[in-house]
């Protein structure tokens, strides 16, 4: 049916339709508003808590981990626009977002931005990823039967263990990295897709689970659950924790429409609301996490596909290619798009080369100085001025990206205070002359 005759049928007036129109796109401002209003609130709650310890015990840097997610949350730093374009639909829509990101996994506003990027990049490669026509001899529990590959999802879980979110998290790194080397799952899940979740259970001890979206053959529920079980055992003794449970669970079902299941694997890491049943002293501990192991991982086949689609873009699009000699002006755009991106993911080890998947080649790589670094080399009170001019610098660069991204579009804070253009075109044509003094 097409449009007309819809508006045919429904027999409304126009104004009436306006009317109705207009109540919807003032519901989902204030949705979004809500929303906003939510994250910057839960932002300056944990703020505060952390340093409250962090005064306490004289923790810098808790204090300059509380001091960024309470910059993040600042209504100041959100942004509020209507009238955006799609370039493609034609269509105007709304929507919210930080200028700065501190990129903290405590930060509301951060995690969902990327779970954002992480369905994505997921999104990318299962789209360009068929299972391969190919047969495979699967073990059943008396003999084999020839299977091909399809599309799957798996939930790995632990049993209960009393222990902190850090080490209940250590422990399941642990089991995941023996599961990943076993040579079945190398056999039997040719790509995958991996993501953390977990919740709280009532008893205050963290349920963490793996989610896997993957291309794979057949394997026995039973022959699953044993070896991931036997990993999940030997994680528990390396950490001095008796192993008392029968096993360790192993969910295993098809997919039809794996495009479908890509948000279910690329969730948040948990629900927003069960930070708030974490005690304090152990927000705490998460906050002091400095290397975070990678909570959404892309693997096998994706990866190639990954690294194939980028391969062709920089062919398609040669100012894009990486051996291109780097001029002054991509050394400004570098340098703008780190502010843009700063932090994305604290600590978290960045997606690096395509063809490597050893964690430990990829930390062989020199380190980017973080903020935990500039603090124990010069003290918060030096780190501090630093970050709030990095800050101010970011939100004006992010404003700027937006009014050229979506010149119709009308912007405000989070207290529907607008954008000072004037003040913004100054600062443009400041960072202007600045690229142009850099020497060559
Ligand atoms: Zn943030």
């Amino acid at each position: 049916m097409s449009n007309n005759q819809q508006l045919y049928k429904t027999k409304k007036l126009p104004e009436q339709m306006l009317a109705e129109f207009d109540t919807a796109a003032r519901l989902k401002k204030l949705k979004a508003i809500s929303v906003a209003d939510y994250r910057s609130e839960r932002g300056e709650v944990v703020a505060a808590l952390l340093e409250k310890y962090a005064t306490l015990h004289n923790n810098e840097l808790c204090m300059g981990y509380a001091e960024r997610l309470r910059a993040c949350a600042d209504r100041n730093n959100f942004y509020l626009g209507e009238d955006f374009v799609d370039k493609k639909t034609g269509e105007l829509f709304s929507g919210f977002g930080t200028l700065f990101g501190c990129g903290l996994k405590l930060c509301q506003s951060c995690t969902a931005r990327s779970a954002a990027r992480n369905r994505a990049i997921a999104l990318r490669a299962v789209k360009n990823t068929e299972p391969q026509n190919r047969e495979h001899y699967c073990y059943i529990t008396d003999g084999y039967i020839v299977e091909q590959e399809r599309y799957r999802f798996v939930t790995l879980t632990m049993p209960e263990i009393f222990a902190s979110f850090k080490t209940t998290l250590k422990i399941q790194k642990r089991a995941w990295d023996l599961f990943r080397k076993l040579k079945i799952v190398k056999n039997y899940f040719p790509a995958i897709i991996k993501s953390i979740e977990f919740t709280v259970r009532k008893n205050k001890t963290y349920h963490d689970h793996i989610h896997l979206l993957a291309i794979s053959f057949f394997l026995p529920d039973e022959l699953l659950k044993q070896a991931w079980t036997d990993c999940v055992r030997t994680a528990f003794e390396e950490f001095g924790i008796q192993f008392v449970a029968k096993q360790a669970n192993a969910n295993y079902k098809l997919v039809r429409n794996p495009t479908d299941m890509v948000k279910e694997v690329c969730k948040y890491i948990t629900k927003t609301t069960t930070w708030d049943e974490i005690p304090p002293e152990q927000l705490i501990e998460i906050a002091e996490i400095e290397r975070w192991d990678r909570l959404f991982e892309v693997s096998g086949r994706f990866r190639q596909t990954l690294a194939r689609l980028k391969a062709e873009d920089a062919a398609a699009d040669p100012s894009s290619s990486s051996n291109k000699k780097t001029t002054l002006k991509d050394n400004v755009a570098r340098e703008l798009n780190y502010f843009n991106t700063d932090g994305i993911s604290d600590g978290e080890l960045p997606e690096t080369s395509e063809s490597s998947e050893n964690s430990e080649e990829i930390s062989k790589k020199p380190r980017r100085e973080n903020w935990r670094d500039t603090i124990r080399r010069d003290g918060l009170e030096k780190y501090l001025e630093k970050f709030y001019r990095q800050v101010e610098f970011a939100q004006k660069i992010r404003k700027l990206r937006l009014i050229l991204k979506y010149p119709d579009a009308k912007f405000t804070d989070l207290d529907g205070r607008a954008w000072d253009l004037a003040e913004l075109e100054k600062f443009a044509l400041q960072i202007r002359l600045a690229a142009d003094e850099i020497p060559h």
